[in-house]
């Protein structure tokens, strides 16, 4: 299929069906990624934590039956199937994580897993997730210290767990991925901690923008305008970095990503063929789907509205016709500058910070700067 050559101020919703046929998703059928809370569980105690994770598990988590429903669940979105991303809490903290790696291999499923920086992240335990066929890792790097890493993630010595965790998961050949928070408190850190990960064996850098949900309400988000020079900065280094570079909860990086490349001449093809252009349209509850620790099905862990339980309802129906993920997936039904926006399909802004900061989750997503005309 040809595709349109990219300008700011013509990007028309037909972006995402081109998008969508381009790719072989439609997120009104089916999101491309499902992020499952399996626990709340973990042993870390970390300053800006969305699950507010203590060293217990829930009583109310999912039974491993339950769990084992939810992945046949999935299974009824149909073909392409989402990507699962097992988070928490730990992982690791769950005692049947592999069985139930194992019934998402059986069921067809592909599962990444973003474990827990500690002592449970052994070298055996990384062997048998890629023997269960985990197909990428993630790890937090919040400081390019000790010091500074394991003061945001309260526990010494998880700075070192996690960069010999880092060293094991490329020593198995499992895809890893490094997540940052980015605060006003570590915006200041990010040049080292790239210059730290060149030195790693990573795929991808992925920065997540805070947004002031669970413990998170401790920390400070950046200004806008700090946001807006830091995702310049952000793609001048993507043009020279040896590993992809992404943003979490922070959208309009795809308009300036979008503008900086029309800038340098490039067309519609070359733009969806890049990183940024694959993320285009993706946000909480299109494209994205999160399913908490008890069976709750929400937009994202940091939009904390359910639609309804899998224990009770069926998660695809939840996801197709809730009246809360139609909602957010109907970009005519944004407010303030994101409703006028001529991005709003390609971008969205976040639906978490706008909810987190007006109590509307179709208002506008106050860490852009953009004035739509
Ligand atoms: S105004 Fe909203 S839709 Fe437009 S670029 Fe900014 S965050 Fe995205």
């Amino acid at each position: 299929m040809p595709l349109p050559r990219v300008r700011p101020g013509t990007v028309t919703p037909s972006y995402e069906a081109v998008r969508a046929a381009q790719f072989g998703y439609e997120y009104a059928r089916a999101p491309m990624l499902i992020y499952w809370e399996l626990t709340r569980a973990c042993d870390l105690a970390c300053r800006h934590c969305r699950a507010e994770a203590v060293v217990d598990r829930d009583p109310d988590e999912l039974t491993t039956d339950e769990a084992g429903a939810l992945l046949r669940q999935v299974r009824d979105f149909g073909s392409p199937l989402p990507h699962m991303v097992f988070t928490g809490g730990d992982p690791l903290k769950r005692a049947d994580l592999f069985e139930l790696l194992e019934e998402a291999g059986r069921v067809g499923i592909g599962v990444s897993l973003a474990p827990s920086g500690t002592a449970l992240l052994t070298e055996d335990a990384v062997r048998r997730l890629r023997a269960c066929g985990v197909q990428s890792m993630s790890l937090s790097l919040d400081g390019s210290t000790s010091d500074r890493h394991d003061a945001f993630r309260g526990v010494p010595g998880c700075f070192e767990m996690t960069m010999q965790a880092a060293r094991w998961v490329a020593d198995a050949e499992i895809p890893l991925q490094v997540n940052t928070l980015v605060t006003e408190e570590t915006a200041g850190e990010l040049p080292a901690i790239y210059d730290l990960l060149v030195s790693l064996r990573v795929e991808r850098w992925s920065l997540f923008f805070l947004i002031s949900v669970g413990r998170g309400t401790a920390l400070r988000e950046i200004a806008a305008g700090d946001a807006e020079r830091l995702m310049e900065w952000i793609c001048g280094l993507s043009e020279r970095a040896p590993f992809a570079i992404k943003t979490t909860e922070a959208p309009h990086f795809r308009r300036v990503a979008l503008a900086r490349m029309h800038a340098a001449g490039l067309d519609g093809a070359a733009v969806h063929g890049s990183s940024v252009g694959r993320g285009f349209g993706i946000r909480d509850g299109n494209g994205i789907l999160f399913v908490s620790r008890t069976g709750e099905v929400m937009p994202s862990g940091f939009l904390p509205l359910a639609a309804g339980n899998v224990r009770t309802a069926s998660l695809v129906e939840l996801y197709r016709t809730s009246p809360l993920f139609t909602a957010l997936r109907d970009t005519s039904r944004l407010k303030g500058r994101c409703g006028r926006c001529e991005f709003r399909v390609i971008c969205g802004g976040s639906r978490a910070r706008a909810f987190a900061h007006t109590g509307d989750f179709l208002g506008e997503d106050p860490l852009c700067t953009y004035e739509p005309a």
